[in-house]
């Protein structure tokens, strides 16, 4: 079946499986309907039972509890597609945030999808989202990496992978490698400004914004900041306009007399070794003046 067909066509008597973000720290961020949804629901499907207790006790939710982690989720498919089957309304939540993002349920959305299944998100807090929406980099365009490689040489040939990348780049990060990662970050990238949002939504809330050197100087300076959880987020390449030297720009000014912007500016580029694309965008703007 293909994502173009209703799933209700295939199981209309079928529950359904809502997806649920919970809070990212502050409980109070629960919006009312992931409440309600999981208060009403038959089953919750929950990444670790124990760590969502607390959560559940806050909102008073005494709906029975099944795990979904990494290990099992895989077996856990056909167990929850004859829940539904049978009518059962199912939610899937993680720790903490939306599930899926660097957490479990992709398997299991991926094969209910597969096989027609109704699926409805309850929306609500991600850390990439929360990150980006005070980080003050661009957000028009942005790519998230989830968690960079452990190893500070895989790590380090991910950042140059990376580095021509306009759009903002956004990973999360742990607490004991913060520090190793804004070295390899560092000597990848040393003039990219960058923001650390660090326990976001938490009582010990903190956003540090920069250059590479400077934010790593004061994580490394206070082991405070070195505690908790990160998001990382790097400004993208700017390109490069490269300097016209006013010999150059003679040059290229006595040739469009004679030639349109396109050949002078390529000869130019010949003659200096400066870029054909900055002498062109050069030779329009003084078309236009
Ligand atoms: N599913 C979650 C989401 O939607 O954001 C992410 C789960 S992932 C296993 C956990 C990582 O998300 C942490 O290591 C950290 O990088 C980031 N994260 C989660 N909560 C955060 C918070 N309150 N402040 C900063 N980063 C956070």
């Amino acid at each position: 079946m293909t994502q173009n067909h209703k799933p209700q066509d295939a199981h209309p008597s079928s529950g359904c499986l809502f997806v649920v973000a919970t809070p990212i720290g502050n409980f109070d961020d629960m919006s009312a309907r992931a409440i309600q949804t999981l208060q009403q629901v038959d089953l919750i499907c929950a990444e670790d039972t124990r760590h969502s207790q607390r959560l559940m006790q806050y909102f008073s939710i005494h709906t029975p509890m099944l795990s979904l982690h990494e290990h099992n989720e895989e077996a856990r498919i056909e167990q929850i597609a004859d829940k539904l089957t049978a009518g059962q309304n199912i939610a899937l939540i993680s720790d903490a945030g939306t599930p899926l993002i660097s957490d479990p349920g992709f398997k299991l959305v991926r094969g209910l999808r597969q096989k027609g299944f109704k699926i409805s998100p309850i929306p609500g807090a991600s850390a990439i989202i929360t990150a980006l929406s005070v980080a003050g980099l661009a957000t028009d365009s942005f790519s998230f990496w989830g968690f960079l490689p452990s190893k500070s040489g895989a790590r380090q040939q991910k950042f140059e992978q990376l580095a021509e990348h306009s759009e903002t780049l956004v990973f999360y990060e742990s607490s004991h490698r913060i520090v190793a990662c804004l070295q390899d970050l560092q000597s990848v990238m040393p003039t990219r400004n960058i923001v650390i949002a660090r326990e976001l939504t938490k009582t010990f809330e903190t956003i540090l914004s920069g250059q590479v050197e400077a934010v790593l100087q004061q994580v490394e300076q206070d082991g405070d900041q070195q505690k908790g959880e990160f998001v990382l987020m790097v400004q993208g390449a700017t390109e490069q306009v490269s300097e016209i030297s006013s010999d150059a720009k003679k040059l290229l000014s006595a040739l469009l007399e004679e030639l349109p912007p396109n050949k002078a500016a390529k000869i130019v580029a010949n003659v200096t070794g400066l870029k054909k694309k900055d002498l062109y965008q050069w030779a329009l703007e003084q078309k236009n003046t």
